[in-house]
């Protein structure tokens, strides 16, 4: 009998080795032959067998997230190769575009980027969320329970906006600036009624969206911990034009100070900072009267910073640095036939050659083409982070006035249409430690 069990082992082990990777479920199979194989010979007849079930689908490239990193790899390789791009979101996103949806220059339909950007390219978009990568068995499961099988995997999770958990952060009205569900929410703070914000730090993002709602007359409070604006990618001398534009265009600057705690019963009421300075949302220009049409009408958006969503692949092996998936200059990670691109990799800076933040979409972009065009054969390496601004960033007055007098709003281009405009705004600036 013990003879019997092991032959019907080692015979049960011989057939998943041959078809695991066909996703067949193994059942019993009294006699004849397995679908679509040769005859197999009496014992193995006997014992195994299997029915056509599901079929695996296999990959000649995997990619996990379907943001400009991993759209870029489909436009170079979706004709040439088996291409499978897993994507969770209905739509995915001009993000760069978002500020102007709440300034009411574009409407939210604008923001959702075709999925033909990928469909058209020859690769399979796969709606569905990555939950588990076995990059040892070269497959990964999704949260729809299937299972899907792998030569080349390429990770494109980007990066999560940080939510710090000060005292009051679950409060309602207060938000980070991402997804389509934050623009809504966002968007409909404002439709409600909104008179006044507090956007929380002074990068990129937060000062394009603080002039988005100081332009449509909500009462815009900016903060950041740092001494100027745009602290990771700007000098001080290069942005005090801007910083006082800012303040002449009615934006209140808080500088060199913390938000510290949020108050508030259900929705935020108030925003504590560090300096002592409590600005009370209820009330219009901070008179300390509550304005009855304000209650519950506050909002508060986080833009301070983002963090590499890497936790899919915390347990893989996979070399894992502070600020993402550490990587060399073929975007090639620590495991063989793995590689990453975009916000969810930690990179150096193309001009100190030092790690440093650089999660924008114009370096998205080059390092999904550098894997892309790897996989073709060539010969391909990305140097590094420029951080590189484009003139539609209103925060530069001067850029924004000329910029505005050529281009009529009709005409406001969406974000990569401008990138032949002559000037180019270039961080130097050492990472800060
Ligand atoms: C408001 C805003 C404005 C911006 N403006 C600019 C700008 O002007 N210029 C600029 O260069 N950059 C800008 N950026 C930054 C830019 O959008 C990002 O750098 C860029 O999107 C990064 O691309 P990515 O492909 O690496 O990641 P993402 O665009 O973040 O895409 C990641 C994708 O991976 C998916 N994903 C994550 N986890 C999983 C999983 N487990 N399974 C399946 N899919 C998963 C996500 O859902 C998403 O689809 C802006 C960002 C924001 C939020």
């Amino acid at each position: 009998m013990a003879h019997l069990l092991f032959a019907f082992y080692l015979l049960g082990l011989t057939a998943w080795k041959r078809y695991k990777n066909q996703n067949w479920v193994f059942c019993m199979y009294p006699m004849g032959q397995v679908p679509g194989e040769k005859n197999t010979d009496l014992l193995e007849l006997l014992i195994i067998i299997i029915v056509k079930g599901t079929q695996m689908t296999k990959f000649e490239v995997l990619i996990i997230g379907g943001g400009p990193a991993g759209i870029a790899i489909c436009k170079i390789l979706g004709k040439n190769k088996k291409i499978g791009i897993i994507r969770p979101e209905n739509y995915s996103m001009v993000y760069c575009a978002m500020p102007y949806v709440i300034e009411k220059i574009l409407p939210l339909q604008k923001t959702f980027k075709k999925d033909e950007l990928v469909t058209d390219t020859g690769a399979d978009l796969i709606r569905d969320t990555a939950t588990r990568v076995d990059l040892q068995a070269k497959t990964v499961e999704t949260a729809k329970g299937q299972t899907y099988a792998y030569d080349k995997l390429v990770i494109a999770t980007g990066a999560t906006p940080v939510l710090p958990k000060l005292e009051g952060y679950q409060l309602k009205g207060v938000t980070t600036f991402k997804t389509e569900e934050e623009l809504r929410s966002v968007q409909a703070a404002i439709e409600k009624g909104t008179k006044k914000a507090v956007v929380v730090g002074a990068g990129a993002i937060g000062i394009e969206l603080a002039q988005a709602l100081n332009k449509i007359g909500v009462e815009t409070h900016l903060v950041d911990a740092e001494a100027h604006i745009l602290p990771n990618m700007m000098d001080p001398e290069m942005v005090e034009a801007a910083q006082a534009e800012l303040i002449t265009s009615g934006l209140s600057l808080h500088l060199n100070n913390k938000v510290v705690a949020l108050e508030g019963k259900e929705h935020v009421e108030k925003v504590l900072l560090e300096d002592g300075t409590s600005i009370n949302l209820n009330s219009l220009d901070n008179s300390g009267e509550t304005d009855q049409n304000q209650e519950d009408q506050g909002l508060v958006v986080f833009a301070v910073g983002m963090r590499p969503a890497v936790d899919l692949l915390r347990d893989t092996g996979l070399a894992i640095g502070p600020d993402g998936i550490i990587v060399n200059e073929k975007m090639e990670t620590s495991i063989e036939g793995v590689y990453a691109a975009g916000d969810c990799v930690q990179f150096k800076s193309g001009i100190t050659n030092e790690i440093t933040g650089g999660k924008l979409a114009t370096n998205a972009v080059p390092m999904g083409r550098v894997i892309a065009k790897n996989m073709l054969g060539q010969n391909k390496i990305y140097k590094g982070f420029l951080m590189v601004q484009q003139p539609r960033l209103k925060i530069f007055s001067l850029v924004d006035l000329e910029f505005r007098k050529k281009i009529p709003k009709a005409d406001l281009m969406l974000p990569w249409d401008i990138l032949n405009l002559p000037l180019l705004f270039r961080s130097c600036r050492k990472p800060r430690k």
